[in-house]
């Protein structure tokens, strides 16, 4: 089997007094998210996919919470050091595709920067990246902007 696929999913919550940092970009918000990283949780929906596709467990596993280094860490960072733990393995990635559902702020005008930052993160063309966003038409948590939750899919291939 050489072609492999992971789905990803995260979910974390606005706190007042941090940046919002969503696919390695800080946006404009009045608000941040909660998290011991910089709660990227795009990025973070993206790593538990790609470890998924591996069979390599989930990001806590492989990032606890409890572990002083990734103490506010950009997790751009932790991305790439995903791919190094797939490419140790035997693993490129060929595809990542995401979403980010969130009322607000509004997200796209920075798709582009975004998928830059996820393709240079994992060595990838930025077609190999795609980001999409979403409302949660104001129903639930997401609608009634408590937090922010992000799904990914990814594909990676075993080239040895
Ligand atoms: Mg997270």
């Amino acid at each position: 089997m050489s072609f492999r696929s992971g789905i990803g999913f995260d979910v974390h919550r606005f706190v007042e007094g941090r940046p919002l940092v969503l696919g390695g970009i800080t946006v404009l918000s009045d608000r941040g998210l909660k998290g011991h990283s910089d709660a990227d949780v795009l990025t973070h929906a993206i790593m538990d996919a790609l470890l998924g596709a591996a069979a390599l467990g989930d990001i806590g596993d492989h990032f606890p919470d409890t572990d002083p280094e990734w103490k506010d860490a950009r997790s751009v960072e932790m991305l790439t050091t995903v791919r190094e733990k797939l490419a140790h393995r035997g693993y490129a990635i060929r595809s990542i595709d995401a979403s980010v559902i969130c009322e607000a702020p509004r997200l796209g005008p920075y798709r582009d920067r975004m998928r830059a930052e996820l393709a240079s993160a994992v060595r990838l063309d930025r077609n190999q990246v795609s980001v999409k966003f979403g409302t949660n038409e104001g129903l639930g948590f997401v609608g009634r902007g408590e937090g922010i939750a992000s799904m990914a899919t990814v594909t990676i291939e075993w080239v040895g």
